[in-house]
């Protein structure tokens, strides 16, 4: 793989469309920054309109072309394997490149990245299982049956924080299907897209059935979302940006799927082991720096262990290691933006303002080493409210804010009073409580004594403004074919138009 965090060190990378690396029509590129020094280190093409319309061209192109379409499913499968097996060569470069980009953990990445392919293999061994349906229809002399095929030309949009892992769910069973693709990466995070695209090649893809165009979302994303030569589109990021690629999807009638943020209630209750519920609180909301878009940032404790369990919590966070990300000692590195750090700070100061109370953390680390990065310390804040601007947006950093509670039904109450409805999570060891919780809470997944424990293998996705459709598990290859109805008679007749037969 040519894409290595050092080939691409002042380097400028292309599109990727047709199956080769082009310039953009317009020639501009705009910087990638590193975040743990805030100083550019690779440029991305900036696409515009014609890019993306040549993009999306392609990729019907490569749709309807024999050596795709006419592709048979085993083959289709073994392409997918392949790439499994590049991925899996590649895992620790790619791994380096995301955090080179992002400034998440190397050892995260490095466990993302190495599980990956499993996720390829998963649905490579689906493309020669999905069947269509035989429907009896009360006609003797006729077949009725469904056929499912392939729907076209796919956008996928994806965010920064966990660029590959993010697409694989989607692009997988795309591809298994026999879809063409056109991904826009984040402009923040667009490297290790671009290595991979090097990958699809190298596994034998045909040109043009994936497609990689990089620039800004408010441009190149929007060109792509509006273009009438697309059939889905698929997008992972903000709930903001998610309704408004839904009313471009609108305007041109196709379906969407969307995987957007959350604000995920974690409640614990007094009958738990406290330590493991608090590395439980602790992973759930600091992990990845809190950019994860189903961080526990609500965290709900049984009133009766409430001032037992704060002390604990705050314990646990002041030992948290925050540091250079490459480093394997960090526990946690800086955030991917510096629109980001800003927009935590100003989460923080207004939930000081509006009567929460840092407990812990609440501003960037003092360490000389990290002068210049994007770095923030991990937060716990009390005496937090639900109606906090900090307790009820998105802030996708390391704040937690902490609510005591009396009763069950005050917590479920709680827990569901938020826009969003992606993740949630319980600790207790009364199973009856914990299931009534799995029952009650509205959220589309549900973490019983674990937190972040998901696999490509059950149906992720979220409730609310957290989006809507599946990715994970066989479902997911409903969401990325259509199906056909196909009638046939074979009586040999046909009867007289005009005459209709009572039954
Ligand atoms: P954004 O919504 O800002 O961006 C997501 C992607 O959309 C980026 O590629 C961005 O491009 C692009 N984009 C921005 N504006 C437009 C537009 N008008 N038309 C088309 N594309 C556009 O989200 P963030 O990047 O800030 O990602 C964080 C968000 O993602 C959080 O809300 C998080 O919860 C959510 N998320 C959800 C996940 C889930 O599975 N539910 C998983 C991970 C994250 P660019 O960056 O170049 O502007």
């Amino acid at each position: 793989m040519k894409t290595t965090v050092k080939a691409l060190e002042n380097s400028r990378q292309n599109l990727f469309i047709g199956g080769a690396f082009v310039a953009p029509a317009s020639g501009n590129y705009i910087p990638s920054f590193d975040p743990t020094t805030g100083e550019p280190w690779y440029e991305l093409a900036e696409a515009d309109a014609a890019d993306i319309d040549a993009a999306v061209r392609s990729a019907q192109t490569a749709f309807v072309n024999p050596a795709w379409r006419r592709m048979t499913q085993t083959d289709r499968g073994k392409l997918l394997q392949r790439l499994a097996q590049l991925v899996l060569e590649h895992a620790d470069e790619l791994a380096a490149i995301e955090t080179r980009d992002n400034g998440k953990l190397i050892k995260e990445m490095r466990a993302q990245m190495r599980a990956m392919p499993d996720a390829y293999g998963y649905f490579a061994g689906m493309a020669d299982k999905l069947l269509g349906d035989t429907i009896p229809v009360n006609k003797l002399d006729m077949l009725n049956f469904n056929l499912r095929e392939a729907i076209g030309v796919v956008a996928m949009i994806t965010p920064w924080n966990s660029p590959l892992m993010l697409l694989t769910g989607t692009l997988a069973p795309c591809l298994a299907i026999g879809n063409t693709v056109v991904i826009k990466p984040s402009e923040h995070a667009s490297a290790s897209t671009l290595a991979l695209a090097e990958l699809i090649v190298a596994a034998g893809f045909p040109p043009g059935v994936v497609n990689v165009v990089t620039g800004n979302g408010d441009s190149a994303g929007e060109a792509l979302t509006r273009h009438s030569g697309i059939a889905k589109i698929v997008f992972t990021g903000s709930t903001a940006t998610g309704r408004r690629i839904a009313q471009n999807a609108a305007a041109n009638l196709i379906p969407c799927q969307m995987e957007l943020g959350g604000k995920s209630p974690h409640v614990v209750f007094a009958d738990v082991e406290m330590e493991h519920a608090v590395n439980g609180v602790v992973s759930g909301i600091f992990a990845a720096a809190g950019q994860s878009c189903v961080a526990g940032s609500r965290c709900f404790v049984e009133a009766r262990i409430y001032d037992r369990f704060i002390e604990a919590l705050v314990e646990r966070t002041r030992r948290i290691r925050v540091g250079h990300p490459m480093q394997e000692d960090t526990d946690i590195g800086p955030l991917a933006l510096s629109a980001q750090l800003s927009k935590v700070e100003s989460y923080v100061a207004s939930g000081v303002r509006q009567g929460a109370r840092i407990a812990v953390g609440g501003k960037r680390p003092q360490s000389s080493d990290l002068t210049g990065g994007w770095y923030f310390e991990p937060t716990v804040m009390t005496d937090a409210r639900n109606d906090m601007d900090f307790m009820s947006d998105e802030i996708f950093g390391p704040v937690v804010g902490v609510i005591p509670f009396s009763s069950e039904e005050e917590m479920t109450a709680l827990a569901n009073d938020t826009h969003y409805g992606l993740a949630s999570g319980i600790w207790t060891k009364d199973i009856d409580r914990a299931l009534r919780f799995a029952r009650n809470v509205d959220a589309g997944t549900v973490w019983i004594n674990t937190y972040r424990a998901s696999s490509f293998m059950s149906a992720n996705g979220g409730f609310k403004e957290s989006g809507y459709g599946r990715r994970g598990g066989f479902d997911v290859m409903q969401e990325f074919s259509r199906v056909k109805n196909v009638v046939v008679d074979y009586s040999g007749t046909m009867q007289d138009p005009f005459v209709i037969r009572l039954r």
